[in-house]
């Protein structure tokens, strides 16, 4: 049976004090919960002490941005292996306001997925059109070339360790949510893409969806045959909100 996911990005939120009562709480609402695959992808700084605070509960933690480098001369970055040192599960990548706003393109995306991918640790690979690229049909176009590029140079087999997340760009922290149909059916266009190359890995494929997920709507969404959780951006920063949602999942 295909693994459900609800995975917490913060952003650039967040204090050590902020933090450890967010989690706090986090834990204490999703006691009992055993089965439930939860994570929360924390600024870099914070990994020590979340992973200090989860390495006990059945909730993982990750990154949300990786270096495509090993190593080397590239000040400001982290790589992988770093991130493997803090015990990371996950790691965010081609997240859109990285594609926007830090001008990471396909090949950028791909690059970060396989060296996530190398050093041991499970890729949630971000995907999704604008509003300009919906409005002018292209939206699965846009999606296929963004899969495209981290098949070819990675290699199809790697989906097997990997998560994949519908995240419209139209839809992420505007409030505006995809309607369940809408994203059902880029989620069945994503899975229908993986199949023609591995239909085994198409069908445990873990497709998140992402968009201003909220505890109000969270249910409709992971009711959908091919919406296996969500990425939660703005509502993992409140406690029962998140609570919600990860109880929505496992529903
Ligand atoms: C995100 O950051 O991945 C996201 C989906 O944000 P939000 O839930 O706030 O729209």
């Amino acid at each position: 049976m295909r693994k459900k996911l609800v995975a917490g990005n913060w952003k650039m939120y967040g204090n050590l004090v902020e933090n450890e009562q967010l989690l706090s709480a986090v834990i204490a609402g999703l006691n009992g919960l055993r089965d439930a695959q939860v994570a929360v992808c924390v600024p870099y700084p914070y990994l020590p002490s979340v992973q200090n605070k989860l390495q006990h509960t059945h909730i993982s933690w990750g990154a949300q941005n990786v270096s495509q480098y090993e190593k080397g001369a590239y000040t400001g970055e982290i790589s992988a292996s770093m991130l493997n040192d803090f015990g990371c599960h996950y790691v965010i990548v081609g997240h859109s306001e990285r594609r926007t706003l830090f001008g990471e393109d396909n090949r950028t995306v791909a690059e970060k997925y396989l060296a996530v991918q190398r050093a041991g640790i499970t890729p949630i690979l971000c995907v999704g059109e604008t509003l300009a690229q919906r409005e002018a049909g292209t939206t699965e176009q846009i999606i296929e070339e963004q899969l495209a590029a981290v098949i070819d140079l990675a290699g199809i087999e790697t989906l097997s360790k990997a998560v994949i997340a519908y995240e419209p760009v139209w839809a992420i922290g505007t409030g505006k949510t995809a309607s369940p149909q809408q994203a059902q059916d880029v989620h069945a266009f994503i899975r229908k893409k993986v199949a023609v190359q591995d239909i085994d890995i198409a069908k445990e494929l873990t497709i998140l969806y992402g968009g201003s997920v909220k505890a109000g709507n969270a249910s409709e969404l992971f009711a959908m045959s091919d919406i296996d959780g969500g990425l939660i951006g703005g509502a993992s920063l409140v406690a029962n909100d998140f609570i919600t949602i990860c109880r929505a999942v496992h529903n």
